[in-house]
């Protein structure tokens, strides 16, 4: 299924093979393959970031293994300017328990989206009967410390 395997040698296989057996992942070599690259990024990347970096392989099967991964709470997404991009998520995520309640913040200048994990999002209750919160997004725009050098 995917020939570039060898390149996981600098990354021990064992222990990113556990990270998805931990997530319920069966961990065939394209989603070693991929959890391998989100945990070289240290941004958030879309699905083209993704693709760019896979150029040997069908994006039918990437784009189903980034739903795999979101789905069993390995990793989230972030949608701002109608951009979605995806980053992993701490460890205690997982298929019934997904909720990444960190703020992201966007770069104006280069537009890399960070995960801002020790920054989280207070619990607002919402005044209204019938409404239900499942979900929260926070956003924080300003320029990255790339960019400011
Ligand atoms: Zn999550
Ligand atoms: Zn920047
Ligand atoms: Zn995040």
């Amino acid at each position: 299924m995917c020939n570039r395997l060898y390149i996981l040698n600098e990354m021990k296989a064992d222990v990113l093979e556990k990270e998805l057996l931990s997530k319920n992942i069966n961990p065939t070599a394209m989603r070693l393959l991929v959890l391998k690259f989100f945990k070289q990024q240290h941004k958030a990347v879309t699905l083209g970031d993704i693709e760019a970096g896979f150029d040997q392989s069908d994006r039918v099967t990437l784009y189903r293994t980034v739903k795999t991964f979101e789905s069993k709470g390995l990793i989230h997404s972030i949608t701002s300017n109608n951009v979605t991009q995806y980053a992993l998520c701490n460890s205690d995520c997982n298929e019934k328990k997904h909720r990444d309640t960190h703020v992201h913040f966007v770069c104006r200048n280069c537009g890399q989206t960070i995960c801002l994990t020790q920054v989280l999002i207070p619990d607002v209750e919402v005044p209204a009967a019938g409404f239900v919160v499942d979900d929260v997004e926070m956003v924080f725009k300003g320029v990255c410390a790339d960019c400011e050098l």
